[in-house]
């Protein structure tokens, strides 16, 4: 994933040609019309969607419906606990929305939280907020885990989310208007795990015109539009 045409030069300039996105300014040596362009781009996906007129129209009309994806800044913590749960120890997630799962041998484990609405931290920046973990984490980490009340952070580091503000879940497939363009992103936290099948599943649609493994039309763009969220619990309980 996130290995499409927009990885090969910097989407800088694209604009909508008769609804298909062209790139008649791109850095290659001459201007690239585009059969096709998926939409990988992560946190910043929705970025690229509007270079090509998405969501540039009147509100509430498919033209102006957006895509409703942003970044979202969450932060992962190593801590080490010599005495801490051992090798069947799964990945847990409580239900106060902690996580962590072992790392590697020798007590080291990585966990998290992610932020209520509220305490959404800027993105403008990656720093990590060492704050949030002894504030937030650390007493629900040592709620689930007594022998975290020992824990001792060794390393921390902040990524963005690809969140899609709608429902938490991918964009995959097409756009109902913009003819040649595809989705693939929006996973909000979870798409490593979604990625073998998102990938399997976009190359179908290029290749053979229709989903064929899974169908996944309920996850396209079009579920805006029609404000028909796909609600999954545990995901969206944050
Ligand atoms: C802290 C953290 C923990 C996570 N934990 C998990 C987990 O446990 N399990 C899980 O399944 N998922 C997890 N995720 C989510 C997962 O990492 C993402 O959902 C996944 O990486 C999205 O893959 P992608 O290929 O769609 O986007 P990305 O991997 O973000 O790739 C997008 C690519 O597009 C490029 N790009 C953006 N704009 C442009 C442009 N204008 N021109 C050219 N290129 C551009 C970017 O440089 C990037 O290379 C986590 C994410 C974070 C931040």
């Amino acid at each position: 994933m996130g290995n499409d045409l927009s990885c090969y030069f910097d989407v800088q300039s694209c604009m909508t040609n008769l609804r298909s996105v062209s790139m008649p300014h791109s850095l290659e040596s001459q201007p690239v019309e585009c059969s096709a362009v998926i939409n990988a781009a992560g946190a910043w996906s929705a970025k690229v969607a509007e270079m090509a007129g998405v969501g540039r129209g009147s509100p509430n009309t498919a033209e102006g419906t957006k895509l409703p994806v942003e970044p979202r800044k969450r932060y992962i913590y190593m801590f080490n606990s010599p005495d801490g749960p051992g090798m069947d120890c799964p990945m847990l997630i409580d239900s106060s929305g902690v996580y962590f799962r072992r790392e590697g041998f020798g007590g080291n484990y990585i966990g998290g939280l992610s932020p209520s609405e509220e305490e959404e931290p800027d993105i403008s920046n990656l720093d990590v907020d060492h704050n949030y973990f002894q504030e937030k984490v650390w007493p629900l980490l040592a709620h689930r885990v007594p022998v975290f009340e020992s824990l001792k952070v060794k390393s921390a580091w902040a990524g963005f989310y690809d969140y899609n503000t709608f429902d938490q879940n991918g964009v995959i497939g097409t756009h109902p208007l913009v003819q040649n363009m595809y989705f693939a992103c929006g996973f909000s936290g979870h798409g490593l795990q979604h990625a073998p099948a998102v990938g399997r599943a976009v190359a179908e649609l290029l290749i053979d015109g229709d989903f064929q493994t899974l169908n996944l039309k309920p996850f396209g763009f079009q579920r805006f539009i029609m404000n028909m969220p796909i609600k999954e619990r545990n995901i969206n309980m944050e």
